[in-house]
């Protein structure tokens, strides 16, 4: 028997993960994995926070070594681009050249910023944040402790702002909404964000429009914001978003639908094709619906899945959905999922009071009647895999106890009613 050809197509954790699984379980036709970066697979997170602080080497983003891939027969093609997809004939073509034919294709294609088209956009200094080369880029500029305006006051907004803040840059932060993070975490819990930017120094400006970025030779020198406001900068970072990057599928004809998408085995439209990471929209039957999930643990299992998968395993990928997030001297985790307005109430064991000891240490719930579906811990540690628990047990329609959950003297499992 020839052996079969795996093709992956993405060398970034789901990517990379996937490929090193497929070997780990003992994969032993050709394996290919194809990535539109010239760097080996590495973890994003670093980017916006230790190596973006300047506290960690640039090296601590890689999975592996360069030469790892070829030790594990991995035939890693960098600065490689698949523009084509041809589902009836198996077959991918290469930029700049080449076509490949596949048994089982993964496509990992991931994300890609949201850019603003604005009067100055193209101006010097004027920065996003998805690579380890806008990473560097953005780290030497810190370095010069010079003026920042932060537009977006989401996840990577916030952890620029922080690293911004830690290298001794003025930072001001515009956001169209009326508080930091308040789509994702609502008011409650986003409130303690705002708070603890603001003891750091961070200038928030709120309700803001952002009307053109205005330079002299070339470079930027300020941000304009719709109401006329001047904000001087010498650094822009535009954090508005990312996008799926699903191209490559929804041109050979496969299912799109925010995101490829897949089932619970994160196999898509095509039987012979899979999809994991952030560009999967992956059918999650502990929440019983399909989401895309644009996190770091959902790439990091989401591929090791799609491996298992792609060799003919059957167990369903169901993850209670999960990311974290460090700014400062608050570190975070949050469990579960639950869309704006599909909650009644946030409560918390703990006080999120940002008092001037620090960062607080809390847990809160995102309630439903009395089931919890999602939950944070802040500062507090080993206690994500019980929320978890709580989030499954809450979707599947089990309630907790209200006063045992914000007493600190019970332990979590002992919530449940
Ligand atoms: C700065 C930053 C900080 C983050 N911090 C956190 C955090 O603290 N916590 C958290 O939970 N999540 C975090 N995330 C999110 C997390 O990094 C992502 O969820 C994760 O990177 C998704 O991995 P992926 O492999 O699916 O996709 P990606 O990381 O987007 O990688 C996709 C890869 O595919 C390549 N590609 C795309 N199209 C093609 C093509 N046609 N041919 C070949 N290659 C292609 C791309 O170049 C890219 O290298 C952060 C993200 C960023 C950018």
């Amino acid at each position: 028997m020839t052996a079969e050809t795996f093709v992956i197509v993405g060398a970034s954790l789901a990517g990379g993960k996937a490929a090193e699984t497929l070997r780990e379980e003992g994969f032993d036709g050709r394996l290919v994995l194809i990535g539109a970066e010239t760097e080996p697979p590495y973890e994003r997170p670093p980017l916006s926070k230790g190596y973006l602080t300047g506290a960690d080497e640039r090296s601590v983003a890689f999975l592996h070594e360069p030469a790892w891939y070829a030790e594990h027969d991995i035939d890693w093609r960098p600065g490689t681009a698949a523009v084509g997809l041809d589902l009836q004939t198996r077959t991918l073509a290469l930029h700049p050249t080449d076509t490949l034919s596949y048994d089982r294709l993964l496509i990992a294609t991931g994300s890609a910023v949201r850019t603003l088209d604005i009067p100055g956009s193209d101006l010097d200094g004027v920065r996003y944040l998805r690579t380890l080369d806008q990473a560097d880029a953005l780290l030497a500029a810190f370095r010069r402790a010079e003026p920042v305006v932060v537009i977006g006051a989401g996840w990577i907004g916030l952890e620029t702002a922080a690293a911004a803040r830690g290298h001794g840059c003025p930072v001001t932060v515009a956001e169209m909404a009326s508080l930091p993070l308040q789509r994702v975490l609502g008011d409650e819990v986003a409130t303690v964000y705002r708070d603890l930017h603001v003891a750091h120094g961070v200038d928030f400006r709120f309700g803001a429009g952002i009307g053109e970025f205005r330079g002299s030779n070339g470079a930027v020198a300020a941000v304009v914001l719709a109401d006329g406001t001047e904000l001087p900068a010498t650094t822009v970072v535009v954090g508005v978003g990312i996008r799926p990057v699903t191209d490559l599928a929804s041109s050979a004809g496969l299912q799109v639908d925010n995101g490829i998408v897949t089932d619970t085995h994160l196999r898509t439209s095509d039987p012979f094709v899979y999809a994991c990471g952030d560009v999967a929209c992956s059918f999650n039957p502990l929440l019983g619906r399909h989401l895309r999930v644009e996190h770091w643990a959902n790439a990091l299992n989401g591929g090791p899945a799609a491996a298992r998968a792609m060799l003919g395993g059957t167990q369903d990928y169901a993850p209670v959905p999960y990311f974290f997030s460090d700014q400062y001297d608050l570190g975070m985790e949050y469990s579960g999922w639950v869309a704006p307005g599909e909650y009644d109430r946030v409560v918390f064991r703990g006080d999120p009071t940002v008092g001037d000891s620090g960062a607080p240490e809390f847990l809160a719930f995102w309630m439903r009647g009395e089931a919890v579906l999602a939950g944070m811990n802040a500062n507090i540690w080993d206690v994500n895999e019980d929320i978890a628990e709580l989030v499954k047990a809450g979707h599947a329609g089990r309630s907790v106890d209200p006063a045992k959950l914000v007493d600190p003297g019970v332990a979590l499992p002992d919530t449940l009613a």
